[in-house]
This record gives structure tokens, C-alpha cells and sequence, in this order.
């Protein structure tokens, strides 16, 4: 299976078994990933709405966490704003709606995509955003439609990132901004934890991204001026200690949809369009 990045046909050189799945890193570019990746049908069937309320596949709970996540998402559109963007905004595997919410707060004219049904409903109801109810691979993308595009935790589920990359490229206005955040491979976090670092999900995070793999993808794609930024990891409490061998007795329960940005583990880097 050749390397969904750089293109690679050689074998890959093993990296770590984990959770009965092996990782192996591409011997050209470095890109490291599941091996044997999934179809992107197969990939693509675990973002149904439970996604959103099941620790053992995705998350603890979703909404119930959004007001950490919020936070983190305002952190993130403040950079944005600096860099200029305004204007029509698309976000990709939207959630239940936080990001567009504080978007439109910001002005934004912004829309998503959500391929879990129920939870697209919900973005769109609690957001007063257009919301699609598709995967960025079946979704119809005008050409130049918008100004700024938000990828946030989405490319490492992702089985052919050069496809979705140039798409996004592509739906993007002449100089218009993608952001994308990814779990930070490369990072002093995944580095220390080894095996147990808690975003080592390889049924659902098939690939793993560090500063240069993603560097290499979106330069891939065509997109330009690509820069990094400080960003957190947002995580509540009670996540925390679902994805921790620390006892869930130990957080009181008015604590456990509350939480904290940690200062690492999240890759966020911007690139525009030409
Ligand atoms: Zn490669």
C-alpha cells in the first residue's frame, strides 16, 4: 500500500503496534499512519452521532464538553482575525455547532459540514448556520466559495489527505486561509507517553501528523505561506480521566464537563490558497 502523502510504493518501516493496530512511517516523506489504512467507506462509517457520547470510539461527551472546547475555538478565531480573515467561512466535521457559533459571533457569514445527521441538526439549530449532513468527500463545493476554511481535528481521519486537501484548496476564494489543527505527533507529549498517549486511536485517527508531514500535505495540495501557530489541546475533566489510568472518583461530578486548554499536543497551522 503506497503512502497517501507522498505517493511512496516501497514498504513502509514499522513504527508501534498499538491497540491491535500497526503504525508504519513512510521511509520518504515520514508520514506515519495505519497499516493497513481503511477504504474511506470503512473510515467514514464510524462518524455516526454516538461518535459523540461513546468514550471507547470517540468522544465522552460532546456537547456536554462544548464550553471547553468554546474557548479553545475563540483562541483560534482571534488568530485567524489577525491574519485578516473575514468573510464566508466553511467548517469542516462541524460537530454539534461551537465553532460556528462563535464564528457567527465574530461576524463570520459562516456554514458547515457534519456527516453525523443528528448532530448536524443540532450545529445548524444551535448555531443558526447552514449545515450540511455530508462528509467533505460527497459534499458539493462551489469553486472560490469561500474566504476562510476551518479543518480542525479532522485530516488525521482522513485516509486520502492530498484528495481532501486540494478539494478545500480549490472551494477556497484566490488567497483565501485554510486552518488546520491536528494531534501533534512529533510533539514533547506523544513523545513522553509513548504507547499511551491518549490520541493513539487508530480506528479513528488513521494518520499522524508532525510540523513536516503536515508542512509536506498542504504544500502537496498547492496551498502557500503556510505558518504555525500556539494553540491548546482543549480537554475536560472528565475526558481527562476517561483517557487516564487516574480514577473517575477522583473528579467530582460538577467538574467533569469542565476542563482546561493544555498548551500541547495540537498542531495548528494556517496556509493560503493561490
Ligand atoms: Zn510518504
Amino acid at each position: 500500500m503506497s503512502c497517501p502523502l507522498c505517493l511512496d510504493a516501497r514498504p513502509a518501516r514499522h513504527e508501534l503496534d498499538v491497540h491491535g493496530s500497526t503504525l508504519v512511517r513512510c521511509r520518504r516523506c515520514g508520514l506515519v499512519r495505519v497499516d493497513p489504512l481503511p477504504t474511506a467507506a470503512e473510515a467514514e462509517r464510524l462518524y455516526d452521532d454516538a461518535y459523540f457520547r461513546d468514550a471507547e470510539r470517540g468522544y465522552v461527551d460532546y456537547v456536554a464538553d462544548e464550553r471547553v472546547f468554546r474557548s479553545e475555538f475563540r483562541r483560534r478565531l482571534r488568530v485567524l482575525a489577525r491574519l485578516g480573515a473575514e468573510g464566508r467561512l466553511l467548517d469542516v466535521g462541524c460537530a454539534s455547532g461551537a465553532l460556528l457559533t462563535e464564528a457567527k459571533a465574530r461576524g463570520f457569514d459562516a456554514s458547515g459540514l457534519e456527516p453525523a445527521p443528528a448532530t448536524a441538526r443540532r450545529a445548524a439549530e444551535v448555531s443558526g448556520c447552514p449545515v450540511s449532513a455530508v462528509a467533505l468527500r460527497d459534499a458539493l463545493l462551489a469553486p472560490g466559495a469561500y474566504d476562510v476554511i476551518t479543518l480542525f481535528d479532522v485530516l488525521e481521519h482522513l485516509v486520502d489527505p492530498r484528495a481532501a486537501l486540494r478539494r478545500l484548496r480549490l472551494a477556497l476564494a484566490p488567497g483565501g486561509l485554510l486552518a488546520v489543527t491536528v494531534p501533534d505527533y512529533g510533539g514533547l507529549w506523544a513523545h513522553l507517553s509513548g504507547s499511551r498517549w491518549p490520541f493513539l486511536t487508530p480506528w479513528e485517527h488513521v494518520l499522524y501528523f508532525t510540523r513536516r508531514t503536515l508542512t509536506a500535505a498542504l504544500a502537496t495540495a498547492g496551498f502557500e505561506q503556510v505558518r504555525f501557530h500556539p494553540a491548546c489541546t482543549p480537554l475536560s475533566f472528565g475526558t481527562l480521566v476517561a483517557k487516564s489510568p487516574v480514577p473517575a472518583a477522583l473528579v467530582p461530578p460538577f467538574l467533569r464537563h469542565r476542563g482546561v486548554g493544555l498548551p500541547a499536543g495540537t498542531l495548528f497551522a494556517t496556509a493560503r490558497s493561490v
